[in-house]
């Protein structure tokens, strides 16, 4: 049995700079104490354990609290860090409010469809803004709009169904869906309102990474994603391994969770991670695969 590692895969540039710049916070003695994350900084539980080793704070949102709520829960005084996922202008007012030293790790990718948002709010449009519920980063660049004119829609259902008031409509995307949907879900939306303007803000490191593991899910017969349940970009890499790759793909979070059962009858296993996923862990699984296949070649 063979390996083939997908590239790209891992950590984008987004990512790598807000764990530098969470860690070189953590390395400066000039900023107030405790220092706290707003959010796991990254969608990865080992990337978030390594930085409490810097003495690093996370506030999580396992229950899906608003981070507005979740500012609560920060001593006064605190050096605030929001996460690369971006957060509304509502949390960055109140943060201010309340005193907070504030170094903000949002992805410049995230920022640009911040702005976006703002500017054709500015201009009077109505937002149908493509993206999962639930996650940061919808939250974070819907608060941008003005509240009532702006709409979340995450299937095709939706998107044939949400009320959509007359003038103008931008439509704009989350920065780690899935491709294929989303043009299929933007496809839907334009049949009902074909004067739209379009602004697809999938980002180039999750379209790389996708077209690289479709690519590489037709030369095999499974493809394994490295990434935490929590990373939206992970999950989609299984989906569109199975969906438009045509190849089963599973999930893991690490190494522990490989299965040996599911390498029955494969001759071939691509390999892949999240943008979010630490290299190491990657290689790990990449590590116990390349051993397995090599009992499997002997024992042919
Ligand atoms: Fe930025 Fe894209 Fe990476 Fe998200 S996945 S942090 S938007 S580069």
């Amino acid at each position: 049995m063979d390996v083939l590692k997908v590239t790209p895969r891992g950590y984008c540039y987004g990512v790598v700079d807000a764990l530098v710049l969470a860690k070189r916070a953590a390395k400066d003695e000039s900023l107030p104490r405790p220092i706290v994350v707003l959010g796991q900084i990254v969608h990865n539980r080992h990337a978030v354990a390594e930085l409490a080793t810097y003495g690093i704070q996370t506030l999580d949102t396992t229950a899906g609290e608003a981070r507005l709520d979740l500012l609560d829960q920060v001593p006064p005084g605190a050096t605030l860090i929001f996460t690369a996922h971006g957060v509304s202008p509502a949390v960055r007012a109140e943060a201010a409010r309340r005193g907070f030293h504030v170094l903000d790790a949002t992805c410049p990718d995230v920022t640009k469809t911040h702005r976006l948002i703002q500017d054709r709010t500015r201009d009077g449009y109505f937002i149908l803004y493509i993206g999962t519920p639930g996650h940061p980063e919808p939250e974070g660049a819907m608060g941008e709009a003005v509240p009532g004119r702006a709409t979340l829609v995450a299937t095709v259902a939706e998107a044939q169904s949400v009320e959509i008031p007359p003038g103008p409509v931008a439509i704009m995307t989350q920065t780690t869906l899935s491709q294929w949907d989303t043009a299929a879900i933007i496809a839907a939306l334009l049949e009902r309102r074909p004067d739209a303007e379009v602004h697809n803000e999938i980002c180039l490191a999750t379209q790389l990474r996708q077209e690289a593991v479709v690519k590489a899910a037709a030369e095999v017969d499974l493809v394994v994603v490295v990434g935490d349940a929590r990373s939206n970009n992970s999950n989609r890499l299984v989906e569109v391994s199975q969906q438009v790759g045509g190849t089963r793909s599973v999930r893991v979070d690490t190494v522990d969770d490989l299965r040996p059962e599911w390498l029955t009858g494969v001759r071939r296993v691509a390999v892949t991670a999240g943008s979010s996923t630490p290299s190491p862990i990657t290689r790990a699984v990449i590590q116990q695969l390349e051993a397995w296949g090599v009992e499997a070649n002997h024992a042919r």
